[in-house]
């Protein structure tokens, strides 16, 4: 069940959801399917959020947790990360004339850094990494997320971006 919009993108929208049969949040990612650019979009960030999801045990990669679609929309169903992103974050704390604790700083450096080593170990290049996209989870942690633009490593062909991951 949706419950209300928490974050717009360059190409979807964002929503908090809840599972009636768990009552578990979740965030869910709806694109609008007819738009052609939107639509490879979509499809390589579903195909990239389910290689993460069932191969790459990494506690600070956003996790898919189902996908469907009607006839309009296709709803990626992900993690909820229950106090939003980066840069809203840094941004409401420079309004408040606060600056960022050393810690806190610390803590996403090392995070950002180990989520890129588990992609990279994977052969993912995430290729958007921003403010917007690092999530704040429970207990501080942070949840890389949004692999729209991500990319397979092709080692076996010098080392060129695949697209295998748009088009198979
Ligand atoms: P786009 O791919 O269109 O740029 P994003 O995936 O970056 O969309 O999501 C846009 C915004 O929605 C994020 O900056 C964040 O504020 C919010 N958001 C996205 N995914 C989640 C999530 N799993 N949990 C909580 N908020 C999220």
């Amino acid at each position: 069940k949706i419950l209300k919009m928490i974050g717009k993108g360059s190409y979807a929208e964002v929503f908090l959801g809840i599972d009636n049969l768990t009552s578990q949040k979740v965030a869910i990612k709806r694109f609008y399917t007819k738009s052609n650019d939107i639509k490879n979009s979509f499809i390589n960030e579903i195909k990239i959020c389910k290689i993460i999801t069932d191969k790459i045990n990494c506690p600070y990669l956003i996790k898919m947790l189902d996908m469907y679609s009607d006839g309009t929309y296709t709803y990626l169903v992900l993690e909820y990360a229950p106090h939003g992103d980066l840069e809203t974050y840094i941004s409401k704390s420079f309004k408040k004339n606060r600056g960022i604790n050393e810690k806190i700083i610390d803590r996403v450096i090392l995070q950002v850094k180990e989520a890129i080593s588990c992609l990279h170990n994977n052969n993912i290049i995430h290729r958007d990494i921003k403010p917007s996209n690092v999530l704040i989870s429970s207990h501080g942690n942070i949840k890389l997320a949004d692999f729209g633009l991500a990319r397979i490593y092709d080692a076996d062909n010098n080392g060129s971006l695949s697209h295998q991951v748009m088009t198979r």
